[in-house]
């Protein structure tokens, strides 16, 4: 593998992903980061769950403050050397 999705790229992605609207290429990087990255693959669960309580998704369902935490959360577990 060339190039291994960061969890920042993950972030970046997740819409296209659960619209369907990704590459092949991408899609299997990104499927490949989810079984590896417990954090990234939570994050992946609570878009689906709002997914399915509001029908669709929109920009507006990833707030802000939700992708701040996730990527916080991140920087701290790689500062513990992973
Ligand atoms: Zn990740």
């Amino acid at each position: 593998m060339d190039h291994e999705l960061s969890c920042q790229e993950f972030v970046e992605l997740i819409t296209e992903y659960l619209e369907g609207a990704l590459t092949a290429d991408n899609r299997t990087r990104f499927e490949m980061h989810v079984h590896h990255c417990e954090g990234c693959a939570t994050y992946v669960d609570q878009m689906r769950q709002t997914i399915a309580l509001m029908g669709k998704l929109t920009e507006g369902h990833i707030s802000e403050q939700a992708k701040a935490n996730v990527l916080r959360a991140f920087a701290d577990w790689k500062r513990e050397g992973h």
